[in-house]
């Protein structure tokens, strides 16, 4: 589905829309603010992705870039992808560390 996402000139919201032909680009508009001024977002780690579809698409040799690490939401992909591979359950715990992890809270932990 060619689905892509777009910055509202006037709010900064960012949506996805559906262009499947040119002519669909000029009828896109804001849907926080009905704005009609919108920008491509080229995003490689696009927020509206799931959980899963990120797992999906890691791949373990990608992982050495800085970028990669500085994404808080990579935390633990490695892990739960090499998990997944083995069949290991990781357990409701770990999911939690992870979580916390990606949103930084661990950090009060320690
Ligand atoms: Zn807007």
């Amino acid at each position: 589905m060619p689905i892509y996402e777009y910055e509202c000139k006037a709010c900064g919201f960012i949506s996805g829309h559906l262009v499947m032909k040119p002519s669909d680009r000029r009828k896109l508009a804001c849907r926080s603010c009905g704005g009609k001024k919108l920008r491509k977002v080229m995003s490689r780690f696009a927020s509206h992705k799931t959980e899963a579809q990120r797992l999906d698409e890691f791949k373990p040799s990608d992982a050495r870039s800085d970028s990669f690490y500085k994404d808080d939401r990579n935390i633990g992909l490695w892990a739960q992808k090499r998990a997944s591979q083995l069949g290991l359950d990781l357990g409701e715990s770990f999911q939690e560390t992870l979580e916390k992890g990606r949103s930084k809270k661990i950090l009060d932990n320690l």
